[in-house]
């Protein structure tokens, strides 16, 4: 089982809210994957398939929190600064 963190964001114009208003997580299915709450650590979604939820943003019933559940954005993201880091090691 892996366990993946929801990238907690701040601004969700344009996104697609999941608002949890019931503990317990939002989604059970029949992957690999766990969700939880990138602030807190709450069960989000539990044994998704790998990509099932992307570009959703779900708010966490614990904490309240705004989790960016998308992969291979969030693999982008760390690319980019990675990225930048590099340049300004090697002008
Ligand atoms: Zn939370």
């Amino acid at each position: 089982m892996k366990e993946l963190q929801g990238r907690v964001i701040h601004k969700t114009e344009g996104r697609s809210v999941l608002v949890l208003t019931v503990p317990g997580p939002t989604f059970i299915g029949v992957g690999s994957v766990n969700w939880i709450c990138g602030h807190c650590s709450y069960l989000l979604a539990q044994t998704m398939m790998p990509g099932q939820l992307d570009n959703l943003v779900i708010k966490c019933f614990s904490c309240g929190a705004f989790n960016d559940i998308r992969r291979r954005y969030e693999r982008s993201w760390l690319r980019a600064i990675r990225f930048k880091l590099t340049q300004r090691q090697n002008p």
